[in-house]
């Protein structure tokens, strides 16, 4: 057995190996000891190789699941060799054979297809990057749900196209493996470098040919070599980690560029559009719009939010079925009540074409398929989308009809169990079933009668797997057993029990036994021939599928608009951006959460005279600019994602383009300083925002001295205003800022209120025209908390520093007079004139120019001397 062990994974590098005995799955040598602290397992011994003990541990096979899900989570892959035969079949060939085994599947983060180890709500994808000469390709595929889809894409547009994706796994040539290792680790995606043979165009075109049964895949459009090379990778992975059967791919759709809204990936995580910034999905947006009821849409809806479309007659046609849905508020909640009951049809479908599903994927997908029929009439007359959307919920008669006829109500997750097919569909199964039944009363009977006969009454009729029907009567009854050897055979004894059988006893066990396999055999021929009526639909029913999905969300926006009072957004091709009364959906729903004050709305005008508006936010912290920020940014992506929107009113002028910073982002994980990090990510702004981009810069330029900063938030809001013109929101606690909205024509100044009272701010989260005239830093410190004795201390430095101010610079003296505070300001001052030292006397006095080499040499040596 070691050596079957050792030959299997020799062949399956770099992922553990799940080897199966019996009902375990047994781990061993390095692989044990990785799985036994990966989860916390016990770590044992068994047998020896070369002459040392070998280390051992093992999972139960009915949890495996939860295991797998452990190992993919901290990054392992999984390989799993199940025995390949029955252990009855290898003692045949001799009492020494080892029964076959070998990988059925590598288990990767990217090739998930159970229920358990996939969050039903999230797509789970798997990507592949091709450069092939000047051509690059990104590829794309959810084999839980057979989704395919391709995009040119430079190196320069993979960070933000993964971001978007937000994939678990990145298939990448052994080439490109070091350019790709960055990316993939901020995205939290796992890097698989394949050879460069997976990635070789011209078969990868023969793997796509053949997987979709075309001659040419011209019948899906033109794909160039790189957008073939990487969609073949992908076709070569699946092959390889699903060890030949390969899942259902829906035939490959080509993204146009330009059809969403850019996101990068610093302004999705500062926007916490799909994830909040401690990881979890409380505090996304994605979570505070989700209304959808079932996992098709929701995963719509999260694909929506990544990448909201930047075609006006789409928007317009999104928000038409929305305000559709709103206003028929009756069909609305039919509607739902509907898909409610509508099960997880894509995932049901790709378990049962990879042979990894069972009878309630079969019964899921004739639920699905039956509300979808019923759906169809409800939504005559609906507007573009949802009618579009109606045509495709029909023609499924035929199957639902057969499934409903096949199927019992309720069936069992495995087919091996059998008991699922419904009787009075195969007259042949319901005999047989019957014949298995009444064996078991048969054997009822039997107890009775040998109880009779033997005189004993406590006498049992039991089964167990090893031994059958057997009779079993305690020891103090085995005299009376014995005395009739013609009737009973002794079988075994164990402590307190003696069992016996007889020849009737045999004939019936056999009897049921033949009656039981015959029963499942042909439930599993009836399997199979369900499945391969649903396979040869499963176009249809995909679309089908993908109908539902959009009912739901456009469904779910509807009812959110309605229970959060939203209003449907105006979306032109103009520059406009007007929000009346725009809220925060996220902090107004924790706001509400909290049974905190009402969230304040507040209005944005971006576009003042047709000139593109830059609005210069300051304000006290804690009074709600970065909120005021982000809720801006959030509207337009939800106007565009095809929802309404958080605002009394909205009219806005497509973004193609979204932006959003934050300075000084601590990011110590990457081990870059903050101050870079958040450069780099202006830069990446400057360089590309066009007047189609809208731009949310908070307190950029804060990570570094007061006036480096200054200067920085100085410059990048002129080339912002005239360079990038674009719309652009701008927070910052530098209020020298606040004079260029006289300069430039384009940036207007807002402030976020606040009142003094009795020496405390009160924040009134209002956003108004106009500079702040401080910043309160104080007050907000005493809110905080900080010892009294401190506070008082810093209001006099700030008393003195403002008269200071005032006097025209004479800030020097002052510090004099203030030592605690030395440090700070003497950055803004200019350097005092000091005494000149004997070094900087004797330079002073020279003219390199004049100097010969040798006069040169003689005077570092009497520099030296001075020091
Ligand atoms: P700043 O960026 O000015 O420091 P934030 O935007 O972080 O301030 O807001 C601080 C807190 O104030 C938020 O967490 C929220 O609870 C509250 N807040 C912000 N804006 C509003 C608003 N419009 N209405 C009510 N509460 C708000």
């Amino acid at each position: 057995m070691m050596a079957q062990y050792l030959e299997i994974r020799q062949a399956n590098p770099g992922a553990l190996l799940f080897y199966r005995m019996g009902d375990f799955y047994e781990m061993f040598f390095d692989d044990a000891l990785a799985a036994a602290q990966a989860l916390d397992i016990a770590l044992t011994k068994r047998g020896f190789h070369q002459g040392e003990p070998i280390p051992m541990c093992g999972v139960p096979v009915h949890a495996a699941e939860g295991y797998l899900l452990t190992l993919i989570r901290k990054g392992f892959r999984v390989a799993i060799a199940e025995q390949l035969e029955d252990p009855a079949e290898a003692k045949k060939r001799g009492s020494k054979s080892v029964v076959k085994r070998d990988v059925v599947r590598l288990v990767t983060p990217g090739t998930l297809t159970e229920d358990a180890l996939l969050d039903a709500r999230r797509h789970n994808y798997l990507c592949a990057w091709s450069e092939v000469r000047d051509q690059a390709a990104l590829a794309w595929a959810d084999i839980s749900t057979g989704e395919l889809r391709v995009i040119p894409c430079p190196m320069a547009r993979l960070s933000p196209e993964l971001a978007r994706l937000a994939p678990r796994e990145v298939l990448v040539s052994e080439a490109h493996d070091r350019d790709l290792a960055g990316i993939a680790a901020d995205m939290g995606a796992a890097l698989t470098p394949l050879s460069r043979g997976s990635f070789d165009s011209v078969s990868a075109e023969k793997r796509l040919c053949a997987l979709f049964a075309v001659a040419s895949l011209d019948a899906f459009g033109a794909f160039d070599r790189a957008e073939v090379s990487a969609m073949g990778a992908l076709v070569d992975y699946l092959d390889l980690t699903q060890r030949g059967k390969l899942p259902l791919l829906r035939p490959p759709v080509r993204e146009s560029a330009g059809g969403a809204v850019q996101i990068d990936f610093a302004t999705r995580r500062n926007l916490e559009l799909t994830q909040a910034l401690s990881g979890g999905r409380e505090g996304s947006l994605l979570l505070a719009v989700d209304r959808t009821v079932t996992p098709a849409g929701a995963r719509l809806l999260e694909r929506r939010l990544s990448a909201p479309s930047c075609d006006l007659a789409i928007i317009r046609a999104r928000h038409e079925s929305v305000r559709f849905l709103l206003e028929q508020g009756r069909l609305r909640e039919d509607l739902r009540g509907h898909l409610r009951r509508v099960p997880d049809i894509d995932r049901a479908l790709s378990r049962l074409a990879l042979d990894r599903g069972g009878p309630r994927d079969l019964a899921a997908i004739r639920a699905g398929l039956a509300q979808a029929g019923a759906m169809q009439p409800l939504l005559q007359g609906a507007p573009e989308v949802l009618a579009g959307a109606a045509t495709a919920l029909l023609g499924h008669d035929e199957l639902v009809g057969l499934l409903d006829a096949a199927l019992v109500a309720e069936p069992p997750l495995l087919a091996r169990d059998g008991g699922f097919v419904a009787t009075g569909y195969d007259a042949e199964l319901d005999e047989i079933r019957t014949l298995r039944d009444q064996g078991r009363s048969v054997i009822g009977k039997m107890q009775a009668e040998y109880a009779a006969a033997s005189g004993v009454p406590g006498l049992k009729i039991k089964h167990n797997n090893v031994l059958g029907y057997f009779i079993e009567v305690t020891t103090t009854h085995e005299d009376a057993m014995r005395a009739k050897p013609e009737l009973f055979i002794h079988r075994q004894t164990t402590a307190g029990q003696v069992r016996f059988t007889t020849v009737d006893l045999n004939a019936i066990e056999t009897r049921i036994l033949n009656a039981g396999n015959h029963a499942l055999e042909i439930e599993k021929r009836h399997y199979d021939a369900l499945k391969a009526a649903i396979m040869a639909q499963s176009g249809p029913i995909g679309a089908t599928a993908r109908a539902l999905a959009e009912i739901d969300l456009a469904a779910g926006f509807a009812d959110l608009a309605v229970a959060e009072d939203w209003a449907e957004p105006v979306v032109d091709d103009s520059h406009a951006f007007t929000i009346t009364g725009g809220r925060h959906p996220v902090v107004e729903r924790a706001l509400k959460r909290q049974g905190a004050g009402p969230f304040v709305a507040n209005d944005c005008a971006l576009t003042e005279a047709s000139t593109p508006a830059i609005w210069l936010l300051t304000g006290p912290n804690m009074a709600g600019k970065s909120t005021f920020l982000r809720q801006n940014a959030l509207i337009a992506l939800l106007a565009q994602a095809g929802s309404f929107v958080p605002a009394t009113s909205a009219h806005i002028g497509m973004v193609s383009q979204l932006f959003s910073r934050v300075g000084a982002a601590d990011d110590l994980a990457r081990g870059r300083s903050t101050f870079m990090v958040e450069m780099v990510e202006t830069a990446a702004i400057l360089n590309q925002a066009d007047d189609r981009a809208l731009v949310i810069l908070d307190e950029i330029g804060r990570g570094t001295a007061t006036y480096d900063g200054l200067s920085i938030a100085w410059a990048t809001l002129e080339h912002l205003h005239e360079t990038n013109r674009c719309r652009a929101l701008f927070a910052t606690h530098y209020h020298e800022l606040t004079a260029l909205a006289g300069k430039l024509a384009g940036v207007e100044n807002a402030t976020v209120a606040v009142k003094e009272w009795e020496g405390d701010v009160i924040f009134l989260h209002e956003v108004r025209k106009g500079a702040a005239d401080r910043s309160y830093g104080v007050q907000v410190a005493r809110l905080a908390g900080l010892p009294q004795s401190v506070v008082d201390r810093a209001k006099t430095v700030l008393e003195a520093l403002e008269k200071g101010d005032r006097d025209g610079g004479k800030q020097m003296a002052l510090i004099d007079d203030l030592p605690l505070f030395r440090a700070a300001p003497a950055q803004a001052t200019p350097k005092p004139a000091a005494k000149t030292s004997a070094v900087e006397a004797r330079l002073q006095g020279i003219s390199p120019d004049e100097l010969t080499p040798i006069d040169a040499l003689r005077l570092v040596y009497d520099l030296k001397q001075l020091l």
